[in-house]
C-alpha cells in the first residue's frame, strides 16, 4: 500500500508499507476518495493537535477488502463511508450521551492513521453502509454533511424563518442546502468571494450579498421589519465574522458559530442584550449520531455536494491540495489515493 505521511509539520512523503491485516473489529478499507478539510491544514501547519508521523484525511470513502474477527455486519466488497470520531464510552461526557464531546476523543486522520492512503484499518462501528452505489468522491462527503446536520439540528430552524449564512465555501454551501430543506422564509448569504456567491445563488440562496459592497445588516432588517435574522449562521471562523454573526441577531434570534476560530480569538456580547433579547448564541462540534442521516440524505440526491467538488487529485498530491483550500482558490479537493500519481 501507499501512504502519503507527514512525519513533522509541513512535510509529506508517500512511503510505501505493507498493506496491514484487521484485528478483532476491524476492517480494511480500500479508499476511494477522502476530501481535505481544513483541519487537514491545520495538522499541516502543525496548527493542530494531532499525532505525528500521520496519514491524515478523516473524510473518506472506499471499499471493504477484508474484515477482522467478530465483524459481523460488514463484508469484503461493501462500499462504506467512514465516521472518523471515536469515543471512549466511559467518561462523564460519553455517559450523558455528548459522546462527542468525549474528554479522550480520538479521530481517525488525526490521532491514528487516516484516509489520505490506500488502505486504512478503521474500527467496524465507524464503517457505515452506503445504500446505492453512490460515486465515492460524493460518499466521501458524509463527514463534512454530519457535522452540518449537527449544526443544523442545534439551530433548530423553523419553518418561515430569515436565515443568514456567512461564508459560503463548502461548509457554507452545505449548510445552505440544509437550511433550504427547513422552508424558511429566505435564506441569505454572505460571501466574499464572486464565485462562491454565484455557486450559492446556483443551489438556492435568496439573496447573495458582498460584504464590501453591500451591507449585510441593512438588508437582514429589511427582510425582518427591523428585526435581523432569526437564525444566523457562521462559517467562516474569523473573530470579526463572528462578532457581525452575534451583532445581526433579531430577538429570539440563534447564533450558530459553525466556523472553528483561532482558540485565542474573542468577540465581544452585552449581556444584556442576550437577556432582553433572547439571543442564543452555540457552538456545534462534529457529528454525534448524525453520520447515518447524511448518507441517507446523498444516497436521495437531495444535497448537491457534487458541485462543491473543485478538484480531484492522487496521492502525491495532498500538498498541493492543501495549498488550494489554503489559497480559497479551491472549494472542495478531494484525494483520490487508487489513481496513478
Ligand atoms: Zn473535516
Ligand atoms: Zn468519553
Amino acid at each position: 500500500m501507499r501512504a502519503a505521511v507527514f512525519p513533522a509539520p509541513e512535510a509529506c512523503e508517500i512511503v510505501a508499507r505493507d498493506v496491514p491485516t484487521p484485528a478483532e473489529g476491524q476492517v480494511l478499507v480500500r479508499v476511494e476518495a477522502c476530501g481535505v478539510c481544513g483541519t487537514d491544514a491545520h495538522i499541516y501547519r502543525g496548527a493542530f493537535p494531532a499525532r505525528f508521523p500521520l496519514v491524515a484525511g478523516h473524510e473518506f470513502a472506499g471499499v471493504v477488502e477484508q474484515t477482522g474477527p467478530a465483524v459481523s455486519h460488514l463484508h469484503p466488497g461493501d462500499h462504506v463511508a467512514i465516521d472518523p470520531n471515536i469515543c471512549c464510552g466511559t467518561c462523564r461526557p460519553c455517559r450523558r450521551g455528548l459522546t462527542h464531546l468525549c474528554r479522550s476523543l480520538s479521530a481517525i486522520g488525526v490521532t491514528q492513521d487516516g484516509g489520505f492512503a490506500t488502505h486504512c484499518l478503521v474500527p467496524a462501528q465507524q464503517a457505515h453502509n452506503l445504500p446505492l452505489p453512490l460515486p465515492f468522491p460524493v460518499a466521501a462527503m458524509a463527514e463534512p454533511v454530519a457535522c452540518c446536520l449537527h449544526g443544523i439540528d442545534l439551530a433548530a430552524i423553523r419553518a418561515g424563518d430569515v436565515v443568514a449564512l456567512i461564508g459560503a465555501g463548502a461548509i457554507g454551501l452545505i449548510l445552505l442546502q440544509l437550511v433550504l430543506l427547513q422552508g424558511p422564509a429566505a435564506a441569505i448569504v454572505s460571501e466574499l468571494t464572486p464565485e462562491k456567491r454565484a455557486a450559492a445563488e446556483r443551489l438556492g440562496a435568496t439573496r447573495t450579498v458582498a460584504p464590501l459592497t453591500e451591507d449585510l445588516r441593512s438588508i437582514l432588517e429589511d427582510a425582518t421589519e427591523g428585526s435581523g435574522a432569526d437564525v444566523l449562521i457562521e462559517c467562516v471562523g474569523s473573530p470579526e465574522t463572528a462578532q457581525q454573526a452575534v451583532d445581526l441577531a433579531g430577538e429570539g434570534g440563534r447564533v450558530l458559530l459553525f466556523g472553528v476560530a483561532p482558540q485565542e480569538a474573542a468577540i465581544s456580547v452585552s449581556p444584556y442584550q442576550i437577556y432582553r433579547r433572547e439571543i442564543a448564541i452555540t457552538g456545534s462540534f462534529t457529528n454525534p449520531f448524525t453520520h447515518s442521516r447524511a448518507v441517507a440524505l446523498l444516497a436521495s440526491g437531495r444535497l448537491q455536494v457534487d458541485d462543491l467538488i473543485s478538484h480531484r487529485l492522487p496521492l502525491d498530491e495532498v500538498p498541493r491540495g492543501i495549498e488550494l483550500l489554503e489559497s480559497r482558490r479551491a472549494t472542495k479537493v478531494i484525494i483520490e489515493p487508487q489513481r496513478p500519481g
